[in-house]
């Protein structure tokens, strides 16, 4: 019984096609193995997380659909929390049925509750998402006998074998009993199994492998040397049924506690009572990109699912769910106008002023607008700013493709992004009303405001602090990085699109030479809003001392790992955050402090480096990259990161530029960095731990 996620090393699903193919290529050799053995052994592939359950079915049936596994026996699991089971069900009987028909083996369901609660709600919560399990116990109950109910049909069984996998007695004496009412035999050979994990509940399996006469137990086999892994599985084991919702928190008191006998007998009366009466609930998780722009002909409406807030409730908007068929298609087709992608062109020409006479008359312009912009008063500026929120996610394929084809941000990098521009526009506008009710505050707008953002986040943080200074009255001026012109554009065409006037807020291309000067020290700027390495800060305070600078600037971030911390995930987790965006982020890590044990600890730097090292690296036109290009090819500060090293130190895994473009570096870490050296002071910007 195989974990996909165990023997494939990521599974990105803004390239699902991609993903299933390199699947089914990695995990073919096993089963083609399992299939040439003089006695064939059976092979069962268990299913994780719901974002994997399209995926997995895919995997399953392009393996089974090979001429050389037709006499194959092998099952998948299905897990009913799901709402989406049955569906699957379906699915899966209907390729079993046509499969027997030309000849092949019969294929097998283990029917489970599933094992993921937790981690699939906080993977909804952090995305924004609906909780892809049915909402309560009960309804899981409900819709696994219903399930039992369907697949335990002599008929059915012909092409379909069920594994009857759980612990809870209740449920198991019903199938049993069910498959006596229909004539379906228990013990070997028939079709059916009763199934559970090793280590749970030994005296029930011995019970119910003599009362039905089979039994299928699950055991968890791993090198000595990796027992911890035995151990987390033991530990998730307990941690389900800790759970008071679940029936072993009774298994072991059922013959002496009547109250929780009771309980129990109750909660399976109350179930089997809704799996009679109700039918299957439709799947959570629908989001469909397409259709949401398609349906909204414009800016999409506040309090749809793509925008939940509305005014006076804000809340932020989900991402896009990868799990949806739908999106995944969408996702495909964005990746396919990478190359050769033109957005932002024209709007990026409109913007160029090369002379200080075009950058003061710009200046003169936004400035004779702001008092209209002023007097139009918070709530219709507030009303304009969420109009921008439906605008920036009617239009989130196109940011996602200019990103991606100017900065060579992966499309898994540049969702949230636009998810964060949107969410600005939605929060500026909530706060701009909640301070404008206060009686007593008195409000004055600074005229104007220049925003000059960075090219690493070019769609959120210009959105950002246009519309921060927009929404208090302010005219604004925006130049964008030149790495990012043509998505600063594209972000200036929208705000305009959604009803921010012309001259109130306004996108320049300039030099960064004198007129560049010009801009940044003209005495009509009232404050000017920075992100971008303290140098540049300091550079601008430098022309113009008594400027207002709001400035976000460089760091040095680190993550602690402390002997406490799950190690396997630790170094998931530090790769991540390193290489995210080819560690181009002022959020990425870039130091890893060890405490203790963790230092000497041979298991974290091994998982680390093979973290590192399995990181695929590719332009976003790739779509399984999973760690995109630097900007451009590395000044001499990076440079010097990706290829000195200090006294003392040496390489985990050392960069080297993959392609002539100079801009493709495998992800580096170095190890032994001393404190107050180079490596701990300084901020590389770049693909290096
Ligand atoms: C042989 C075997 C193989 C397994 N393989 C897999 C696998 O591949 N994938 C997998 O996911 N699981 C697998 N499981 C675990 C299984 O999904 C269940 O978690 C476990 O068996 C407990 O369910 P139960 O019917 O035994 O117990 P019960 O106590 O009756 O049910 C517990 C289950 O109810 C559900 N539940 C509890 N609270 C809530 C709630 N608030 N809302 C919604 N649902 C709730 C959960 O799914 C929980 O696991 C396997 C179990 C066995 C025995």
């Amino acid at each position: 019984s195989i974990k996909v996620s165990s023997l494939v090393d990521h599974l990105p699903l803004w390239a699902a096609a991609e993903t299933v193919d390199h699947t089914v290529e990695t995990l073919l050799p096993l089963y083609l193995e399992a299939a040439r053995r003089d006695q064939p052994t059976f092979l069962n592939m268990d299913m994780e997380e719901y974002r994997d359950l399209e995926l997995t079915l895919q995997v399953f049936e392009k393996l089974l659909d090979r001429p050389e596994l037709e006499h194959l026996h092998a099952g998948i699991v299905l897990q009913a929390y799901l709402p989406d089971a049955p569906s699957a069900m379906e699915r899966v009987r209907r390729f079993a049925e046509r499969r027997v028909a030309a000849g092949g083996a019969p294929l097998k369901v283990r029917l489970v509750k599933g094992a993921n609660l937790a981690m699939e709600q906080v993977d909804a919560s952090v995305h924004g998402w609906t909780q892809a399990p049915l909402l309560s116990k009960e309804e899981t109950d409900a819709q696994y006998k219903r399930m039992l109910l369907e697949a335990l049909d002599p008929a059915r069984l012909e092409a379909v074998h069920l594994g009857v996998a759980g612990h809870n007695l209740f449920d198991i004496a019903f199938a049993h009993l069910l498959m006596r009412e229909r004539g379906i035999p228990s013990g070997p050979g028939h079709g059916v199994e009763f199934e559970m994990l090793a280590g749970m509940a030994p005296g029930q399996q011995a019970v119910v492998r003599e009362s039905t006469g089979t039994m299928r137990l699950y055991v968890p086999i791993v090198h000595p040397q990796h027992f911890d892994v035995a151990v987390s599985y033991l530990v998730r084991r307990l941690e389900e049924n800790a759970s008071s919702q679940n029936f072993l928190s009774a298994a072991f008191e059922l013959d002496s506690s009547p109250e929780l006998f009771e309980r129990e007998q109750q909660r399976f009366l109350d179930s089997l009572e809704r799996a009679r009466a109700e039918t299957s609930l439709p799947t959570h998780r629908d989001q469909d990109r397409a259709a949401e722009v398609t349906a909204a002909h414009g800016p999409l409406p506040l309090g749809s699912p793509a925008l939940p807030a509305v005014p006076g409730a804000f809340r932020n908007t989900p991402d896009t769910d990868l799990s949806t068929p739908a999106n995944q298609e969408w996702a495909a087709r964005i990746t396919h106008r990478i190359r050769g992608s033109e957005l932002g062109v024209q709007e990026a020409r409109d913007a160029r002023r090369d002379t200080v006479e075009a950058v003061e008359s710009t200046i003169a312009r936004a400035l004779a607008a702001q008092p209209d912009w002023a007097g139009l008063g918070v709530e219709k500026r507030a009303m304009i700013l969420r109009r921008v929120a439906g605008t920036l996610a009617a239009h989130r394929a196109e940011l996602l493709e200019v990103m991606a084809s100017e900065t060579g941000k992966t499309l898994e990098q540049g969702d949230p992004e636009v998810r964060e521009a949107i969410d600005f526009a939605l929060f500026y506008a909530e706060q701009a009303e909640r301070l404008a009710a206060h009686s007593d505050l008195v409000s004055a707008p600074r005229p104007l405001t220049l925003v000059t953002p960075p090219w690493n986040f070019p769609v959120a943080i210009p959105t950002g602090g246009a519309l921060a200074a927009l929404v208090t009255g302010s005219s604004v001026i925006m130049k964008p990085a030149p790495q990012s012109l043509r998505t600063g554009a594209l972000v200036g065409r929208l705000l305009h699109e959604a009803g921010v006037p012309r001259e109130v807020f306004t996108l320049v291309d300039v030099p960064e030479d004198e007129v560049g000067r010009a801009l940044v020290s003209d005495p009509r700027i009232d404050q000017l809003i920075l992100t971008g390495a303290s140098e540049t800060a300091s550079l601008f305070a430098s022309w113009r001392p008594e400027l207002r600078i709001l400035a976000e600037t460089s760091g040095k971030n680190s993550i602690i790992v402390t002997p406490q911390a799950d190690l396997d995930l630790a170094a998931r987790d530090v790769a991540a955050s390193a290489f995210g965006h080819a560690g181009q982020k002022c959020s990425a890590a870039s130091l890893v402090i060890t405490v203790g044990s963790v230092t000497r600890s041979r298991r974290f730097s091994a998982q680390l480096a093979d973290a590192v090292l399995s990181l695929h690296v590719g332009r976003p036109t790739d779509p399984t990259a999973q760690m995109g290009p630097v900007v451009e090819a590395p000044g001499e500060k990076l440079r010097s990161g990706l290829s000195e090293l200090s006294d003392g130190e040496s390489w985990l895994s050392r960069p080297r530029q993959l392609d002539e473009t100079g801009t493709l570096f495998s992800p580096g870490v170095r190890t032994g960095v001393e404190e107050g050296s180079p490596f701990h002071l300084t901020e590389y910007f770049g693909p290096v731990l």
